[in-house]
């Protein structure tokens, strides 16, 4: 049985944009309850934890050979939304995958997009995030 954290109200839905609370969807990635079966799963619970500020997650699920000191969460953006545009490899019996996104924000209530395809990698078994290319 899941357990839920009483002393927080739960957000409408996950920030990734699955019809689910978030405590129920990323939030068990996030404590670590569960590892992304996919590379999208783990594209989308990366989202959530921009979204919410988990940089211990991100970090933690950064390719080891990539990943920053610490991440810069800039206090004015605002992630609001997530759409995966495509995918390749990234499943249960692949060691990599791309994952193409489009994540929405906002910053001082001005709308922007990054357009991102993203390169996975298994890291001992566990999806980790290599590195991705900008899309125009
Ligand atoms: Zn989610």
């Amino acid at each position: 049985m899941s357990k839920r954290r009483e002393n927080r109200p739960a957000p409408e839905g996950c920030p990734c944009g699955l019809p689910a609370a978030y405590a129920d969807c990323c939030g068990r990635l996030h404590r670590g309850e569960l590892i992304a079966t996919t590379a999208e799963q783990l594209m989308r619970s990366r989202f959530s934890a921009f979204a919410v500020r988990d940089e211990a997650y991100l970090l933690r699920s950064w390719d080891p050979e990539t990943r920053p000191t610490e991440v810069d969460f800039d206090p004015a953006m605002r992630w609001d939304r997530l759409e995966i545009l495509g995918a390749t490899g990234g499943g249960p019996f692949h060691t990599e995958g791309t994952v193409e996104f489009r994540a929405h924000y906002r910053v001082h209530g001005a709308a922007g997009e990054l357009h991102e395809n993203s390169r996975f990698r298994r890291d001992q078994g566990a999806w980790v995030y290599l590195d991705g290319d900008i899309e125009r």
